[in-house]
């Protein structure tokens, strides 16, 4: 079979800490370019637009959006008009409608698109979603702290409105509990604190229910020093423990699995599954409660961050 011909849109931190490299170890692509406001990485061509591209190279198969949600929608949908596969980071957009728009789009002219959630790869997630699966839930605790300087330094975007604040690492959370879960969760309250100068919260709490269970999740970007993604599940026949992000499981405090992240180099063999078979894998789950927490959510005001 011949290698997808790929284009990675916007070369930012992601782009080049795991797209470029997942893409380099994988012999199912063929990587073109990269469309590009700035000068490209060394070795790699570099187009403006994607009708740049387009122009430049009409064997191009597939695109990867690596850009801020905020536009992905005006990206993503020329590129399926202009018959490319599409692999879409998380979140998948700026607003839900705009991903079910994307989703009918791809349908209709018959391309792959896919969602991804880079958190759902963690080595240990689907060993847990199979531990849980029978298992009465009784409650479950999620903690996802980390410190914004550390992880996002500089990135204007995600202040403003459609960045999404502190669920931009959230939604990695939400990703995994709704993978790992039996059943759906529906958001009762949340809180979202919104330092005084940004248009994105920098810390939440929601509570959801799982059935009757009750779901906790704290999300906050003001952690310093070690930094902490946990899930613990408390069930009728022991507790999981899902750390370092779904690196580790353990099972009344004693690890049971561990292996090497490989989360990019899955989602890329998945997108070339999808784009062999033409088709849509978007579960938009974990996107539609973090529009539930902004919908319900209660606003209180913090100090005002700076970089
Ligand atoms: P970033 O470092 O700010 O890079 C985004 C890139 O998108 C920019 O370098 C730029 O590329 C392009 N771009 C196009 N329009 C832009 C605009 N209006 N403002 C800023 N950049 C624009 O962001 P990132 O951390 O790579 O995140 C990109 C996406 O990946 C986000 O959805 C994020 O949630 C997701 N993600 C990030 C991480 C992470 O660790 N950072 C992890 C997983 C997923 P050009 O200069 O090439 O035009």
């Amino acid at each position: 079979m011949s290698p997808i011909r790929v284009a990675i849109v916007g070369i930012g931190k992601i782009a080049r800490d795991q797209h470029l490299p997942a893409l380099a170890a994988n012999p199912d692509f063929d990587l073109v370019g990269g469309v590009t406001r700035h000068e490209p990485p060394d070795g790699l061509d570099g187009f403006r637009t994607l009708a740049d591209l387009a122009a430049a190279r009409p064997d191009v198969d597939a695109i990867s959006l690596c850009t801020p949600p905020q536009g992905r929608y005006a990206l993503a949908r020329e590129a399926i008009e202009r018959g490319y596969h599409v692999m879409l980071e998380k979140p998948p957009g700026a607003t839900v409608a705009e991903v079910e728009a994307l989703i009918a789009l791809a349908r209709d002219k018959g391309v792959a698109l896919f969602a991804t959630w880079h958190s759902r790869e963690a080595p240990a997630v689907e060993t847990a979603r199979t531990w849980l699966s029978g298992r009465g839930i009784h409650s479950v605790g999620i903690v996802w702290k980390e410190d914004v300087r550390r992880w996002h330094p500089g990135q204007a975007w995600i202040w403003e409105p459609g960045g999404l604040g502190i669920f931009d690492p959230g939604i990695n959370a939400l990703s995994i509990a709704t993978r790992i879960l039996p059943q759906a969760m529906v958001l009762h309250e949340a809180e979202l604190f919104y330092p005084a100068n940004r248009q994105a919260p920098i810390a939440a709490r929601l509570s959801f229910t799982h059935d009757r269970a009750p779901v906790e999740v704290e999300l906050d970007w003001r952690q310093i020093g070690p930094q902490t993604w946990d899930i613990i599940v408390e069930t009728d026949s022991g507790q999981l423990t899902l750390s370092s992000g779904g690196a580790a499981m353990a099972v009344d405090g004693q690890v049971v699995f561990e292996a090497p992240e490989a989360e990019y180099p899955n989602l890329y063999a998945r997108f070339a599954e999808l784009v062999r078979a033409r088709a849509v894998d978007a579960d938009l789950a974990p996107f539609r409660h973090v529009a539930d927490a902004f919908l319900l959510g209660r606003r209180l005001e913090v100090e005002p961050f700076e970089d």
